[in-house]
C-alpha cells in the first residue's frame, strides 16, 4: 500500500508497528547488517514486520528494512508544527 506523503509529494510505504500505530517509510528497501542499540553511527530502520533495528547498510546484506520518512522529509519541520 503505496502512497505519498502530504507534504512533499515524495512516494512513501506506510508499516503497522507492533505497537500498532502506522510508521511512514520511504519506499526504498535498504539491506543491512544489525548493529547494537547503544550504536550511535547505526542506521535506524523500520522492519516489514513493525520494528525498530538499528544496522548498518550493506548491499549483500540478507535483511532489508525502511529509512522513516519523517526522518528524511524535507518538509519534516511542518509535521512538527502541526
Ligand atoms: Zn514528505
Amino acid at each position: 500500500m503505496n502512497s505519498r506523503c502530504r507534504s512533499c509529494g515524495a512516494e512513501i510505504k506506510w508499516i503497522k508497528m507492533t505497537s500498532g500505530k502506522m510508521m511512514p517509510v520511504n519506499v526504498r528497501q535498504i539491506r543491512y547488517n544489525p548493529a547494537s542499540q547503544s550504536d550511535e553511527d547505526a542506521l535506524v530502520l523500520v522492519t516489514e514486520d513493525g520494528r525498530i533495528e538499528k544496522g548498518h547498510f550493506n548491499p549483500s546484506a540478507c535483511r532489508i528494512g525502511y529509512t522513516s520518512h519523517f526522518a528524511s522529509c524535507p518538509a519534516a519541520a511542518s509535521h512538527r508544527k502541526r
